[in-house]
């Protein structure tokens, strides 16, 4: 049914586009024939007239009547003579015409045939349709558009099947070990001592945060959070943070400082979510960095931007990581940051946020055992109070 109408479309266009270059034809033919035979007799009798004076000159007196028969004759002989003229010039014009609008409706409508194709393959799930530009027209244009709509579809698709095995992965881990203990326990193989139910209980409590980063993640990826912007003094915000996470830092026997200027203008942000995103990055600078060593939150304007890095001295990032830091899922040591409770998708929510803020986040290593940089850097055109700021 769908393939009949798909095929009756084009044929329709083909036809339609036939008979406007008829009717064009036919209109021009009816134009021209209506205005040769109302000009023709006028035409001919001024042509006739100059004849006549000739003829009726001095010796030739006594042919007239003669003379107006042979001119009516003439006449009627020359109308029927231009009538089959037209005639026959109109039979050639449409059958030049057909001729013509077969082959300039087949290069549109063929294109829009193959359109037509793929966008039936397409919508029955083969992304990998593409149809080839043959114009720089319209035609061309379309085509073009349709192909990059059908690679957006195709990556939405790709990322959506990751996505599945992703979070399938993520959970079976913690799941089989929740299983595990489990049927431990029923088995009497395993104690059941506080320490195990502290085992499952972990366990589950990583499924719990993993379920609320997905839900975060999903939230921040469509967009559909409201940034409360206020001015914020950046500032102030890391010292709480950091006063927050001060005995997490103690406990583990990683030193936290401060590098922050005097002065710093307030910016506009929501302070939650700026908090969000440099509880993550302290997180993570604590949890990569071995006890004995430092992570250091700094505070600068560089240009029209205020720049704040969280860098560290723990196990730094090979150089290939650094640019798939941000991608969900993405952990460089994939076996440890599991066993530490990551799941890779914190940093993608930081970039979100940064990125709602009209800021970018990056990451820098000098390489493996080096440590780590990682820097947001905001906006400061719009916020109020603006400063110079040390650099
Ligand atoms: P996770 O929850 O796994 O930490 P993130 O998105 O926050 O997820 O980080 C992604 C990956 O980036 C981590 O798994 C880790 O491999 C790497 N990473 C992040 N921060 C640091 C850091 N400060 N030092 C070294 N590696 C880091």
């Amino acid at each position: 049914m769908k393939h009949s109408s798909g095929r009756l479309f084009p044929n329709r266009l083909v036809w339609k586009l036939m008979i406007s270059y008829i009717l064009v034809i036919l209109v021009g033919m009816v134009t021209l024939a209506v205005a040769a035979e109302s000009v023709a007799p006028t035409a001919f009798n001024r042509h006739m007239m100059g004849m006549r004076d000739m003829m009726m000159g001095p010796g030739m007196m006594g042919g007239g009547r003669g003379l107006q028969q042979l001119e009516v004759d003439l006449f009627e002989n020359f109308r029927d003579a231009l009538t089959e003229a037209l005639i026959v010039a109109g039979l050639a014009a449409v059958a030049a015409a057909v001729a013509v609008s077969l082959f300039v409706s087949r290069r549109v409508v063929t294109p829009i045939r193959q359109l037509m194709r793929a966008s039936r393959y397409i919508a029955d799930g083969h992304y990998r349709e593409r149809v080839p530009v043959t114009s720089d027209d319209e035609l061309g244009d379309l085509a073009r558009s349709f192909n990059q709509m059908a690679s957006a579809l195709e990556q939405t698709e790709a990322m959506r099947r990751d996505l599945i095995a992703n979070v399938t992965h993520e959970l079976r881990t913690p799941l089989s070990s929740i299983k595990g203990y489990m049927e431990g326990l029923i088995d009497g193989v395993l104690p059941a001592t506080p320490d195990t139910y502290q085992q499952v209980y972990r366990e589950a409590d990583r499924l719990q945060r993993l379920v609320n980063d997905l839900q975060e993640l999903s939230r921040v990826e469509a967009g559909a959070f409201d940034l409360h912007r206020r001015p914020v003094q950046i500032a102030d915000l890391i010292r709480q943070t950091a006063a927050r996470l001060k005995p997490q830092f103690e406990e583990k026997g990683v030193d936290l400082r401060l590098d922050l200027p005097a002065t710093v203008p307030a910016i506009l942000a929501d302070e939650d979510r700026l908090s969000q995103v440099l509880v993550n990055l302290m997180g993570n600078a604590l949890q990569y960095t071995p006890s004995g060593g430092t992570v250091t939150i700094r505070l600068a304007g560089r240009g029209a931007e205020l720049h704040l890095t969280v860098e560290d001295t723990g196990i730094g990032i090979p150089p290939e990581h650094l640019p798939h830091l941000f991608t969900r899922f993405y952990r460089v040591d994939k076996s440890r940051s599991r066993a530490g409770g990551g799941s890779g998708i914190g940093l993608t929510i930081a970039r979100h946020l940064v990125e709602a803020h009209g800021g970018r986040i990056w990451a820098e290593s000098d390489g493996p055992g080096r440590g780590s940089r990682f820097t947001v850097a905001l906006p400061l055109s719009g916020t109020p109070m603006q400063k110079h700021l040390p650099e």
